[in-house]
Parts: structure tokens; sequence; C-alpha cells
């Protein structure tokens, strides 16, 4: 076996949340090129369908669920429907994912309480609803799409809730990690800088000093490049891996 077949994905069954656009997709396609089977799970039809015929179009076994990942009957659904039509779920991606911004006395209830039952609770209510099958199995890996934003404060737009969301990402990562471990269930996230899709306006020329200028490396990502990252934690390239948080930044946070 040469390193490079420790990446590859064969014979595994693959779930990623909000795997329709943005960084999701990148790492959907990712695992599919590297021989998964993959579930596309989001709440958009039609973007769902694009997803997948992206993936059947470079020869992979794809599927849809129209999944809310806040809704733990949605995820039940969802386990079920792939588990029949792929088979057992050796790979979940905690993709999914909101942000709002604005100061924190402005942002009422509704705003904190969507962007921690998407960005926080939905992680720990697929965890539970895959994760008891990967425990049961003994093994499986899970990848959490956390963020520089749970590790640091971004300027010059405020976003207390995704922040705090994304550092009990990094957490939860942990804490599962170490509770299952004995039970060869990996658990290990990501944790991107800027990245352009369309959660984010790094585009705007008045944030260009702060988000552009001020990473190091001068420039922000692409989806392309955060993907080879979940998919070194999916697979069995990192085997000896659990609990990590792998930041994805350009060096931003090295300030
Ligand atoms: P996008 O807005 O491009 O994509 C978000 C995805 O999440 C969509 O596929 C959307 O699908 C899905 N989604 C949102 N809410 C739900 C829900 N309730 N149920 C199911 N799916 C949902 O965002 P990105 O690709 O930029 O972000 C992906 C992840 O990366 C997020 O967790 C984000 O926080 C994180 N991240 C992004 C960074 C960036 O700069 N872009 C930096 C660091 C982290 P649908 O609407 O169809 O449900």
């Amino acid at each position: 076996m040469t390193v490079l077949d420790q990446f590859r994905l064969d014979g595994k069954v693959a779930v990623v949340t909000g795997g329709n656009r943005g960084i999701g997709r990148a790492i959907a396609v990712a695992l599919a090129e590297a021989g998964a089977a993959v579930a596309v799970a989001g709440r958009d039809e039609q973007r769902n369908s694009d997803a997948v015929a992206q993936l059947t179009g470079i020869g992979a076994t794809a599927m849809a669920t129209t999944t809310d990942v806040t809704s733990r009957p949605d995820l039940e659904a969802m386990r079920d429907s792939v588990s029949q039509q792929l088979g057992p779920i050796d790979i979940l991606i905690n993709n999914a994912g909101i942000g709002i911004h604005g100061e924190s006395l402005t942002i009422d209830d509704e705003g904190w309480d969507r962007v921690m039952a998407t960005n926080l609770d939905a992680v720990w209510k697929a965890s539970q609803v895959i994760g008891e099958g990967m425990v049961a199995r003994g093994s499986g890996a899970i990848v959490n799409v956390g963020s520089m934003s749970g590790m640091i404060i971004n300027r010059p737009q405020w976003h207390a809730p995704y922040a705090v969301s994304k550092a009990g990402v990094h957490h939860l990562t942990r804490s599962l990690a170490a509770e299952w471990a004995p039970r060869s269930v990996r658990v290990n996230a990501i944790a991107p800088g800027y990245t352009k899709t369309e959660i984010s306006d790094i585009d705007l020329p008045e944030y260009k000093h702060y988000w552009i200028d001020e990473v190091p490396m001068q420039r922000y990502a692409q989806a392309s490049e955060i993907a080879p990252a979940a998919l070194y934690l999916a697979s069995p390239a990192s085997s000896f891996v659990t609990g990590s948080v792998l930041v994805i930044d350009g060096g931003y946070t090295l300030w």
C-alpha cells in the first residue's frame, strides 16, 4: 500500500450535511473522487440534485436527502434512507452552517437560537444519530466543520453567536473523540479561515484590509483548498488522529 492509498475511501459511505454548495460541496466531491459513495444532505432539493449530478458525473455513487439538520426526525430519516440505499454510514461530515452578523446588543434571541440550532445543536444531534451505529460497529470517522472564528475574534464585523457556536463545535469534537476513541470512532474538526462561498462577504472592499491584507498569505481560500483536509481526517491516512482541530486559514490566526 502506498501513502496515497491511505487516502482512498473505496467501499465507504459518507454523508455531507450542507453538501449541496460551498465548502460542503467541495468536500463531497473530494470524498467521491477518493472512492466513497456520498449522500448530500441539505434543505434545497434543487441544489441537492445539482450536487448529486456533479458527483455521478465523476463516476461516483451518490444520493440526496432533503434534510434540515436542526430536526432530529429529519436526521433519523436521513440515516435510515442512506443506510438502506448505500449501506451503513462510515463517514459523517457535519458541515451545514449559517452565520449572522451584528453587534451583540442588536441580536435577538431568535438570531442566537437559530445560529446555535444549526451550527452546534445539529452537530450534537447528527453525531448522536449517526454515531450510535458507528460506536456499535466499532468504526467510523466524523469530521466537524468548525471555524477559525471559534479560536479568535473576527473584526470589524461582529458575530458573537457564530463564534461561540464554532468554539462549541471544537470542544464537542474533543469530547466525543475522547469518549468514542476506545470504540475506534475518530472525531476531528477543521477550522477554515476566510473562504469564498455564499456565506461570506469577503469581496467587499471595505473589509479588504481586515480580511485579505491582514491574512499572512494575503488572500482568501477557495473551497477546494479546504476539502483535502476533510478527506485526510475522514480517511485511514489520519488513523491515529482524533480530537484534533485542523486550522486552514492562510496563517490568519498566527498574529
Ligand atoms: P454556504 O452558505 O455556501 O453553504 C451552507 C450549506 O449549509 C448549504 O449547503 C446549506 O444547504 C446548508 N445548510 C444551512 N442550514 C441548514 C440546515 N438547517 N439543514 C441542512 N443544511 C443546512 O456556506 P459555506 O460553504 O461557506 O459554509 C460551510 C461551513 O463552513 C459552515 O459550517 C461554515 O460555518 C463553515 N465555515 C465557512 C467559512 C467561510 O469563510 N465560508 C469559514 C469557516 C467556516 P440548504 O440551504 O440547502 O439547507
